[in-house]
C-alpha cells in the first residue's frame, strides 16, 4: 500500500494532488508484477486523490484525456516533443535527437537531462527575478487541462501553440514528472491497468469492497466513461452510481457472440429453440437518435458518424421515435445488382477524405438486429423477443434500412439450410440467439445468449468457370439502361438443361457493360427458355448461348440455385460466392461446351474438405 503522503494530503485540502505523487504511483506500478498489488496500489491513489481531480487521475492513468468515444486524441508528434524539451532545457534539437537514438524513449531522455540540470524552471523563474513556489508545482490540474489545450489546438499557430504549453510544463517538471509527463503525451504510458482492475480498484477506494464491483460495472456498460464513473462515485458514492442510465449519445457496451460448430449443440445450449439471424459481412453500427441528431458509433465505440452521412440521413428518416438507440450492421452493396458486398468492400468508407464520393461508390444498407432504448425507455433488461417486436413497431419499411432476416427455428436440420442460405447470399454465418425469457441484452459480455456460428474460409476458388449467361436483371444508377447483373448456369448433359448457380454482377468495365446488350439482345426472349431451370425470375431471359468466364470466391451450398439441388443436401444447390467476371468472353464455346453441374459437384466436395465450418 502507499502511504499517504504529506504532499498528497497537502493537495487534498487544495482539492488538486500533486502531479509528483501520480508519477511516483506510475513507477510503482511499472515496478509491480502482481495484479493484487496493482489493484491495492490503485486504492491507495484513489483514496488519496480529491474528488473534483478524481477524474482527471482515472483518464490520466489510462494514458488518455476523455473516454474513447470522444475521440480526443492526445498526441503530439514525436518532432514537436523534442523542439519543445530542447526548448525547455536550453539545448539544441539534435542533442536532444542523439539521446533518443541511444535510449529509445523521450520520457527517459527528458528525465536523464532535467536530473543533470536540475529542475529547469527554477533557473528561469530566479533569473526572472520570480520565485513563486506555489506557482511551480505541477499538479493533476494543471497537467490535464494544458494537456487537453494541447489536443484540442488547431488551425494556424497551433503547433508553436503546442510546443510552448508543452514547454510550460517541461519547466516545472521535475526528472520524473517529464518522465511520464511525455509518456502519457505519445501514448506510450502503457501501464496496463485493465478496466476490470479500475472497477475493482473504484469498488474497493469508495465501498471498502469488491462487493459494489457488479453495479460499478453495469454504470460503466451504459456509460463507458471511467472518468465519469469515478466521480460519481467519489461525490455521490454507490446510490449515484445506481442512477446512471442509458443516455443517448454515449454508447453502450456491445453485446457480443460465443462461438459454436455444431447445430445440435447451438439449439441445445439455447434450449432447443432460436432465432436464427443472417451474420452480416460488413460493421456493426450502434445509432443514437436523439430528435433530428444522429450519432453513429462502432463496435469498439469510436464515432463513426462522419463516415455515413447516409446511414445518418436512413436513421433520421426511418425510426419513428423522437430518441432512439438502434443496432445493426452496415454492408455494402453493389449498385447495380443490390447484392451484399465482402467487408473488404465498406471498408473504403472509412476514410476522412473524400466522403461524398465513397458513398456514391460504395452505397450501403443497414440491417437493424437490436433495440436498446427507445423514448426514455430502456431495453437492455427485456427479453430479445420483445426488443425485437419494438424494433419493428419503430421501423418505418423501406428498402435501406432493414431488420436483419431471421428465422425461428428449432431443429438443426433448418439451421444448417438457414446456414447455407445466409451464406450464399454473401453474409458470414448466422448468429443465433436465444428466444427464452431471460434473453437480455448483456452489454459488454460474451454470453451464450447469442452464439454465432460462420465458417471459416480457408478456401479460395482457384480455378475459373465457365458459366451460361440464361437471363438478365435491369441495372439501377450507373447501370440503367444496361443490365445490372446476369443469371449464370452450368450445363447438365445427362438431362440436357441449365441449371442456375449465381447472379454475376462484378467485373464488367463500362465497355462490357455497353458491349453485353449487343452481344445478349440477338438471344432475347419473352420467357424462361425450356432448357433452362431456375427458382430465380430474371427480368429478362436469353436463349442459352453466351459463355462467359467467372471466378468467385467460393461454392456454397444455396436454396436460391437450380444447379445441384438436392444432390449434396435436400432442397439446396450449389452457388458461386461473390462472383466476379474475369474479361474474358468464351466466344470460342457452346453452351454445351459449358462448366458441367458434375464438375461443379466435384469442385464443391474436394474445397469442403480444406473448409472448416
Ligand atoms: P466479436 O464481435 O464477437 O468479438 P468479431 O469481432 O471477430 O467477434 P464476429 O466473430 O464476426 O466478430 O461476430 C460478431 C459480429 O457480427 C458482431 O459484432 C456484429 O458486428 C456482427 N453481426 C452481423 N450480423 C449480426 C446479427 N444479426 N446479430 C449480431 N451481430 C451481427
Amino acid at each position: 500500500m502507499v502511504e499517504d503522503k504529506k504532499l498528497g494530503k497537502d493537495n487534498m485540502e487544495k482539492g488538486d494532488l500533486e502531479y509528483l505523487v501520480l508519477a511516483e504511483f506510475y513507477q510503482k506500478i511499472e515496478e509491480t508484477s502482481s495484479r493484487i498489488a496493482m489493484t491495492d496500489l490503485l486504492v491507495a491513489l484513489f483514496k488519496q486523490t480529491p474528488s473534483n481531480v478524481i477524474d482527471k487521475v482515472v483518464y490520466l492513468t489510462q494514458g488518455k484525456l476523455r473516454p474513447d468515444y470522444e475521440g480526443v486524441e492526445l498526441g503530439i508528434a514525436e518532432r514537436l516533443m523534442m523542439r519543445a524539451l530542447a526548448l525547455a532545457l536550453g539545448t539544441s534539437v539534435k542533442n536532444i535527437e542523439n539521446e533518443l537514438k541511444r535510449i529509445g524513449d523521450l520520457g527517459q531522455v527528458a528525465q536523464i537531462f532535467i536530473s543533470k540540470r536540475g529542475r529547469v524552471g527554477s533557473i528561469i523563474d530566479f533569473l526572472g527575478g520570480e520565485i513563486k513556489d506555489a506557482q511551480r508545482k505541477l499538479t493533476v490540474s494543471r497537467i490535464y487541462d494544458t494537456l487537453l489545450r494541447i489536443a484540442r489546438a488547431s488551425g494556424e499557430g497551433s503547433q508553436d501553440l503546442k510546443v510552448s504549453l508543452l514547454v510550460s510544463l517541461l519547466r516545472d517538471s521535475s526528472p520524473l514528472e517529464a518522465k511520464y509527463l511525455l509518456r502519457t503525451i505519445s501514448g506510450k504510458l502503457r501501464l496496463g491497468i485493465a478496466d476490470m482492475t479500475l472497477l475493482d480498484a473504484l469498488s474497493i477506494a469508495f465501498t471498502g469492497s469488491k462487493n459494489a464491483r457488479d453495479v460499478i460495472e453495469r454504470a460503466y456498460n451504459v456509460h463507458p466513461d471511467m472518468g465519469y464513473i469515478a466521480k460519481v462515485l467519489a461525490t455521490e458514492g454507490l446510490d449515484g452510481v445506481k442512477k446512471i442510465r442509458i443516455t443517448v449519445g454515449i454508447p453502450v457496451l456491445p453485446m457480443l457472440a460465443e462461438r459454436l460448430s455444431k447445430p445440435e449443440e447451438i439449439l441445445d445450449k439455447l434450449g432447443g429453440t432460436c432465432m436464427a439471424e443472417y451474420k452480416y459481412d460488413g460493421e456493426r453500427v450502434q445509432a443514437h437518435k436523439a430528435n433530428q441528431k444522429i450519432v453513429l458509433f462502432s463496435r469498439r465505440l469510436e464515432n463513426i458518424t462522419h463516415h455515413y452521412p447516409d446511414v445518418m440521413d436512413l436513421v433520421k428518416k426511418y425510426i419513428r421515435a423522437r430518441e432512439a438507440i438502434v443496432e445493426g450492421e452496415i454492408v455494402a452493396i453493389d449498385p447495380d445488382t443490390g447484392d451484399m458486398l465482402p467487408f473488404q468492400d465498406l471498408m473504403h468508407r472509412r476514410r476522412k477524405y473524400g466522403v461524398k464520393e465513397a458513398m456514391e461508390m460504395y452505397p450501403v444498407n443497414v440491417y437493424l438486429f437490436d433495440l436498446l432504448y427507445v423514448d426514455g425507455e430502456e431495453y437492455i433488461d427485456k427479453p430479445l423477443i420483445v426488443r425485437r417486436k419494438k424494433l419493428e413497431e419503430i421501423l418505418e419499411p423501406n428498402n435501406k434500412l432493414r431488420i436483419a432476416t431471421y428465422k425461428i427455428i428449432d431443429n438443426s436440420k433448418d439451421l444448417v439450410v438457414f446456414f447455407e442460405q445466409a451464406v450464399s447470399e454473401g453474409c458470414e454465418g448466422i448468429m443465433c440467439k436465444s428466444i427464452q425469457s431471460n434473453a437480455i441484452y448483456q452489454m459488454g459480455a460474451r454470453g451464450w445468449l447469442w452464439i454465432k456460428y460462420k465458417r471459416d474460409y480457408r478456401y479460395e476458388m482457384t480455378d475459373t468457370v465457365d458459366l451460361v449467361v440464361v437471363g438478365a436483371f435491369h441495372g439501377k444508377g450507373r447501370r440503367a439502361g444496361t443490365y445490372g447483373a446476369l443469371l449464370m448456369a452450368a450445363y447438365s448433359p445427362s438431362e440436357d438443361v441449365f441449371k442456375t448457380v449465381c447472379k454475376v454482377g462484378s467485373g464488367f468495365t463500362d465497355e462490357d457493360l455497353k458491349k453485353l446488350p449487343e452481344i445478349l439482345d440477338p438471344y432475347k426472349i419473352p420467357h424462361k427458355h425450356p432448357r433452362v431451370i431456375s427458382k430465380l425470375e430474371a427480368d429478362v431471359w436469353f436463349v442459352p448461348a453466351v459463355v462467359l468466364e467467372i471466378i468467385g470466391a467460393e461454392l456454397t451450398l444455396s436454396p436460391l440455385h437450380t444447379c445441384a439441388l438436392g444432390i449434396i443436401e435436400e432442397g439446396v444447390g450449389l452457388a458461386v460466392r461473390f462472383p466476379r467476371f474475369t474479361g474474358r468472353y468464351r466466344f470460342d464455346k457452346n453452351p454445351e461446351q459449358a462448366t458441367t453441374e458434375k464438375e461443379l459437384i466435384e469442385m464443391y466436395r474436394s474445397q469442403k474438405k480444406t473448409t472448416v465450418v
